[in-house]
Parts: structure tokens; C-alpha cells; sequence
């Protein structure tokens, strides 16, 4: 195993052309707002069944469902809980960094290559997206995988310039 190739892209993270795609969920799987509702919107129904199912999910794991309607080659959804931010001193940078290497071990299982990830707990959840980006990029550099390229999904130009940022840093 080696490491993954990050790239920065802004988008709609049910529109790119990757293998899996990570859900920003919360610890039911039926599918919420933000990133969550935009991927239930584009996978349909059988998303929240299938969530429902698999729940509950714990802060900092990852469980995967089929992708269902989302278009190819997306073909499976890697749904994670992050951290709601309390002020940082709660374990919430562990639980972060959890998100990402947990779901980089299912990705692993699934046999998929091509991983994308919105930027986790930094909406709804209030993580601020600086010290998110750190995490993501720093996980992800420090997590053997097979997994050969993954993209960090920014919806916003602000967030893109911190995950930018943060992954041209050594660190
Ligand atoms: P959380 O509850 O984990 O904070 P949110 O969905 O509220 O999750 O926000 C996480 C990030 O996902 C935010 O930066 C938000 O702007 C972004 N986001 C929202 N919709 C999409 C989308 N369709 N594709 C990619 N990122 C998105």
C-alpha cells in the first residue's frame, strides 16, 4: 500500500467522475441537509433505505451504501459522521481525522481508486474550515491505502483556497 495523490476541486461533489464518493452524514443515514441532501437528491429513495438499514453510524466511522441513481462511475456512497465543533478541545480533531482514514479503509474494502470528499463537518457542523483542511490533508498523507487519487471537493472558493493551502504545506 502507498499513499494517495490529493487533488483540490471545486464542484458538486455528485457530479464528478470518481469511483466512490464520502458523505458528510449524520449518525442515522437518512439523509439531511447540505452535502447530505444533495446526495440523496441525486442518488434517490433507495439511499435512505439503504442508510437505514446500516444506522446507526458512530462519530468518526464510515459505512458504505451502493451509489443507486448517481451517474457512473460513481458506484458507491461512503457515508461518515464528523464531529460537530464544541470549541476543539472535545476530541473533535481526532474524530475528524477518524472520518478520513475510516473511510479510507472502506474505500479499501470496496476496491475503489478514485475517492472523493467533501470538506467534512465544516457546514452545518461548524468545524472551522482551516483547521478541517489541516486534518483532511494530513490524514490523508499519513493513511496507507490503495486508493490512488483522492479528490478534496470544495463547494465554495474560500474553502478551495484553504484545502489549496493546506495541501502545497509539508506538514
Ligand atoms: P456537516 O454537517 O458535516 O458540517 P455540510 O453538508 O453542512 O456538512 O457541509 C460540509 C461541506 O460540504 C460544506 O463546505 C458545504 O459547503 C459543502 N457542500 C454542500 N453541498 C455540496 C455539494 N453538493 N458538493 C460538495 N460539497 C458540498
Amino acid at each position: 500500500m502507498a499513499t494517495a495523490e490529493i487533488l483540490v476541486v471545486v464542484g458538486d461533489i455528485t457530479e464528478l467522475e470518481v469511483d466512490a464518493i464520502v458523505n458528510a452524514a449524520n449518525s442515522a443515514l437518512r439523509g439531511g441537509g447540505g452535502v447530505d441532501g444533495a446526495i440523496h437528491r441525486a442518488a434517490g429513495p433507495e439511499l435512505a433505505r439503504a442508510g437505514a438499514r446500516l444506522a446507526p453510524c458512530a462519530t468518526g466511522d464510515a459505512k458504505a451504501t451502493p451509489a443507486f441513481d448517481l451517474d457512473p462511475p460513481i458506484r458507491h456512497v461512503i457515508h461518515t459522521v464528523g464531529p460537530v465543533w464544541d470549541g476543539g478541545d472535545a476530541g473533535e480533531p481526532e474524530l475528524l481525522a477518524s472520518c478520513y482514514r475510516r473511510s479510507l479503509e472502506v474505500a479499501d474494502s470496496l476496491g475503489a481508486r478514485t475517492v472523493a470528499f467533501p470538506a467534512i463537518s465544516t457546514g452545518i457542523y461548524g468545524y472551522p474550515p482551516a483547521l478541517a483542511a489541516e486534518v483532511a490533508v494530513r490524514t490523508i498523507r499519513s493513511t496507507a491505502t490503495d486508493v490512488a487519487r483522492v479528490l478534496l471537493v470544495a463547494f465554495d472558493d474560500r474553502t478551495a483556497a484553504l484545502l489549496r493551502t493546506a495541501s502545497a504545506s509539508d506538514g
